[in-house]
C-alpha cells in the first residue's frame, strides 16, 4: 500500500486527507492519505522519505523546494513547492497551487489588469500563474521587505497604490480575514479600487472574508479559494497516481468537502 500525507503546522484543519481519500476510494487505488504535524522544517526530508508523496503546506513550502532533488520549472521560478513525490529515494517537487488558481479564475481571465494584495508564498505562485496571461500586475503589501522576491514586478505599499488606476481583478492573498475580521488594507483604499474593478478573488476558502463581503457590496463578481483548493488537489492527485480524469477527481474531492 502507498502512503501519502499532507505535512504542515498547523495541520489539524487540513481538508486534503478527506479530499484525497475519497478520490483514492473512487479510483480503487491501493493507498491511504494521512496528515503529519511537523514541528521543525529541518526534519522535512527525513519525514517525507517515510511516505510515497506529500502535499506541503504552511510554513514549509519554501523548504520543500530546497530539499528536492528534481524541481519542476514552476517550482524553480516560484521558489516553493506544495507537491512532493518520492521515487527510489529521490524527491520530485511540483507546484500545483498556481495551476489550481488558474483553473479557479478561468472565468475572470479576460481581465487586463490585476492587483495582488499580499507578497507571501501564495502571491509568488499567483504572479507566476498570471505573468504569461498578458495581464498588467501590481503587487501591494503592508511591509516592503518581501518585495525583493518580486524584483521583476511593480510593487508598492498599500498606501502608495495609485487609486486612479483601474484593476479589473483584485486578489487577496493575505491571511487577513482567515482567523479574524480584518481587511488586508484600509477600507478607504479598497473602496476606491473596487469602484473601477469587476472581479474579486480571495485565496481563503470556507468563509466569506471581510474582503469578499466589501467587494460584493461594491457590486464586484466574487469568488473564494475553494475551487483553488480543489484544483490544486486534483493536479496533485494526477501526479501521485497517474490518473488523468480531472472531472472525476474533482467530483470526488468536491463531494468529500461537502459530505460531512
Ligand atoms: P505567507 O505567510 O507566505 O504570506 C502572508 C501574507 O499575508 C504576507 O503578505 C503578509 O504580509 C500578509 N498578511 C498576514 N496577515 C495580514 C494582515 N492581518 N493584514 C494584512 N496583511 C497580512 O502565507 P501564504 O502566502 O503561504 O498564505 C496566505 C493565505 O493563502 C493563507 O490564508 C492560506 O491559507 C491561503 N492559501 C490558500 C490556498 C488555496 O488553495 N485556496 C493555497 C495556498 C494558500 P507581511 O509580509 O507584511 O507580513
Amino acid at each position: 500500500m502507498r502512503i501519502f500525507s499532507v505535512i504542515g503546522n498547523p495541520i489539524v484543519h487540513s481538508k486534503s486527507p478527506r479530499m484525497h481519500n475519497n478520490a483514492i476510494a473512487l479510483f480503487n487505488e491501493n493507498a491511504v492519505y494521512t496528515r503529519y504535524l511537523l514541528q521543525d522544517g529541518k526534519n522535512l526530508k527525513k519525514i517525507l522519505l517515510s511516505f510515497d508523496g506529500a502535499n506541503i503546506t504552511i510554513p514549509f513550502k519554501e523548504i520543500a523546494c530546497e530539499i528536492a532533488d528534481f524541481k519542476d520549472e514552476s517550482v524553480i521560478k516560484i521558489g516553493s513547492a506544495n507537491t512532493l513525490v518520492v521515487k527510489n529515494g529521490l524527491v520530485y517537487a511540483y507546484n500545483t497551487d498556481y495551476l489550481g488558481f488558474l483553473k479557479a479564475i478561468e472565468k475572470f481571465i479576460n481581465a487586463k489588469s490585476a492587483l495582488i494584495l499580499g507578497a507571501g508564498g501564495t502571491a509568488k505562485a499567483l504572479v507566476y500563474a498570471l505573468e504569461n496571461k498578458n495581464i498588467e500586475l501590481l503587487v501591494a503589501n503592508r511591509s516592503s521587505y518581501r518585495f525583493k522576491d518580486f524584483f521583476n514586478y511593480e510593487c508598492c505599499l498599500y498606501e502608495n497604490i495609485p487609486l486612479h488606476r483601474q484593476f479589473d481583478l483584485v486578489i487577496n492573498t493575505t491571511s487577513a480575514g482567515l482567523n479574524d475580521e480584518n481587511l488586508p488594507c484600509s477600507k478607504f483604499i479598497l473602496e476606491n479600487i473596487f469602484k473601477k474593478s469587476s472581479f474579486a478573488f480571495d485565496v481563503i476558502y470556507g468563509k466569506e472574508t471581510p474582503f469578499l463581503k466589501l467587494a460584493k457590496e461594491n457590486n464586484l463578481q466574487v469568488k473564494d479559494g475553494t475551487d483553488m483548493l480543489l484544483w490544486q488537489g486534483v493536479y496533485a492527485f494526477e501526479i501521485f497516481f497517474n490518473q488523468h480524469d480531472q472531472e472525476k477527481i474533482y467530483k470526488a474531492m468536491y463531494e468529500a468537502l461537502y459530505m460531512y
